[in-house]
C-alpha cells in the first residue's frame, strides 16, 4: 500500500482550502468504508487524505428554513433511525435501512454515500484501465454487463450506485457545496453528471469543492413517497433498480409526482415524461407499464441487462400502487 498523509481539518474552510491547494492527489475521507477499499486495492491513489471527522457543523439533521438539513458527515444509522424522518421522509428512511448493512450504516455517511464511486467491475480491478481512470475503452460495453446501465451509458455504462441518492432527488433535496470561495447550492439532481460530461467523475464537485450538507423541503400537504428497492440477493446487496417516488394523491388520482430510479444509469434517473404519463389520471396498470416505457424512452442496453426493463416496470407498479393505495 502507497503511504499517505492524513489532514485533520477542524472547519470547512480549511477542508475546502487543502483540497483547492495540494497539488498531488488528495482524497477526502468521510467514514472510509468506500475510500479506504479502494486505497487498498490500488483503485484510487492519494498522497493526503482530507478528513472531514473534525470538521465542524458537518453532523446532524436539523430543522431549518421549513424543512431539514442533514449534514454530509451524519451517520447513515442516524438518518434511519431519526422519528422526523421516518415521519415525514419514509421514502428516505427505507432507503436508508435498505443500504449495506448495520456495521457498514454505523460507520458510513449520507456524504460519503452519496459521493461513493461506482461499483462497475471493471472500473475496481487495479489492473484494468477503463475510460473512467483514463483509458480508452468501456470494458463493460462488449465484456459482462449484467449490473450495467441501460440509460445514459453511452461512455461509461457504469450505474450510480447510492439508495440515499434516489430518495432524495425525489424529495426534492438540494445540496450545499463548500468551496473556497463559499457555499454553493445546486438541485442534487443536478450534483450529479453523465460520462459525457466528464467520464472520470460522476459529481459536478470541481477541485477544492466537497459536499457540506443536504437540505430537504418539508413534505407538501398529504404528500406520500416510497422507496422500493430491488435485488439479486436476500441479504444486504446494492440494487438492481430501484424507485423512489414522491407524490399528492387527491381524488384518487396524483396530482403531483417525481420518479426517480436508480439501477439503471450513470447518475439517478429521472425522466419527467413518465410523471406527465402518470399524473392526474387514474392509476392503472396500463398507465403504469406506459410510465415505464416513458421512463425508457431512449434505452441503450448491453449483451446480458435488457431484465432490468422488467424490473423497471415492476419497481415503479410497487411504488406507484403503495403510494396510491
Ligand atoms: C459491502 C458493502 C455493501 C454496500 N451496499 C450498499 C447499498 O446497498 N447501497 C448503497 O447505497 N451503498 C452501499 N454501499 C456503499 C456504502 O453505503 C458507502 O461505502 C458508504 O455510504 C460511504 O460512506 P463513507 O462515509 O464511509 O464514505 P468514504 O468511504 O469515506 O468516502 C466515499 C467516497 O466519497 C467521497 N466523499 C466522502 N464524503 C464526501 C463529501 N462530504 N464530499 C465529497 N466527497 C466525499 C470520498 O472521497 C470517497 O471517494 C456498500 C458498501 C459496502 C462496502
Amino acid at each position: 500500500m502507497r503511504e499517505f498523509k492524513i489532514a485533520e481539518p477542524r472547519t470547512a474552510d480549511e477542508a475546502a482550502a487543502l483540497l483547492a491547494e495540494t497539488t498531488g492527489p488528495v482524497a477526502l475521507i468521510a467514514g472510509g468504508t468506500d475510500l479506504l477499499d479502494e486505497l487498498k486495492s490500488g483503485v484510487a491513489k492519494a498522497d493526503l487524505l482530507v478528513d472531514l471527522r473534525g470538521v465542524a457543523g458537518l453532523t446532524g439533521l436539523t430543522p431549518e428554513k421549513g424543512g431539514l438539513r442533514i449534514g454530509a458527515m451524519t451517520r447513515v444509522v442516524d438518518l434511519a433511525e431519526n422519528a422526523g424522518v421516518a415521519k415525514d421522509y419514509p421514502s428516505l428512511r427505507e432507503a436508508a435501512l435498505s443500504l449495506a448493512t448495520p456495521q457498514l450504516r454505523n460507520v458510513g455517511t449520507v456524504g460519503g454515500n452519496l459521493c461513493q464511486r461506482p461499483r462497475c467491475w471493471y472500473y475496481r480491478d487495479p489492473d484494468v484501465v477503463c475510460r473512467k481512470k483514463g483509458g480508452f475503452n468501456c470494458y463493460a460495453f462488449q465484456g459482462r454487463n449484467k449490473y450495467h446501465a441501460i440509460c445514459g451509458g453511452r461512455a461509461c455504462h457504469i450505474v450510480f450506485p447510492s439508495d440515499l441518492a434516489p430518495a432524495l432527488i425525489s424529495l426534492g433535496a438540494t445540496a450545499t457545496i463548500g468551496t473556497v470561495k463559499g457555499d454553493r447550492t445546486v438541485p442534487l439532481e443536478a450534483f450529479y453528471a453523465l460520462p459525457d460530461v466528464d467520464v472520470t467523475r460522476e459529481t459536478v464537485l470541481g477541485k477544492g469543492e466537497f459536499l457540506k450538507s443536504v437540505w430537504v423541503p418539508a413534505p407538501a400537504p398529504g404528500q406520500k413517497s416510497v422507496y422500493v428497492k430491488l435485488k439479486e440477493r436476500g441479504t444486504w446487496d446494492f440494487a438492481l433498480v430501484s424507485a423512489a417516488v414522491t407524490g399528492v394523491v387527491k381524488d384518487g388520482t396524483l396530482a403531483s409526482l417525481t420518479i426517480v430510479m436508480g439501477g439503471i444509469a450513470p447518475v439517478p434517473w429521472r425522466e419527467k415524461k413518465a410523471e406527465d404519463v402518470l399524473q392526474g389520471k387514474p392509476v392503472t396498470e396500463a398507465l403504469i407499464r406506459r410510465a415505464a416505457d416513458r421512463m425508457l424512452w431512449d434505452p441503450t442496453p448491453l449483451r446480458e441487462n435488457l431484465y432490468k426493463a422488467d424490473l423497471v416496470f415492476a419497481a415503479l407498479k410497487r411504488a406507484v400502487m403503495a403510494i396510491t393505495a
